[in-house]
């Protein structure tokens, strides 16, 4: 029912550009806040939990971005750091 959920509410909500633009992940977006393709940009679920699909917990993220901030994470191989992520953004 979750993934359900994510698969439809995702879109709306969508950007055409990376919003680490503004810094908020601690390193600055290799793209400049420049618009781009859908392809490569992600959906990036800020505290990690994958089934909070509220838009106060999604952004948009470039695949460099999103990249950069899950290998900091250790998102997919340590699933307790999820809560560091929240930490480092408050
Ligand atoms: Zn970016």
């Amino acid at each position: 029912m979750g993934r359900h959920l994510y698969r439809e509410g995702v879109y709306p909500i969508k950007k055409t550009y990376c919003e680490n633009v503004d810094g908020r992940l601690g390193f600055a977006c290799y793209t400049n806040g420049a618009m781009l393709p859908s392809a490569v940009l992600d959906l990036d679920h800020i505290n990690g939990n994958h089934f909070h699909n509220t838009p106060d917990n999604l952004q948009t993220l470039c695949k460099i971005c999103h990249a950069l901030k899950t290998k900091a994470n250790g998102d997919g191989t340590k699933p307790n750091k999820y809560l560091s992520v929240v930490s480092i953004q408050h």
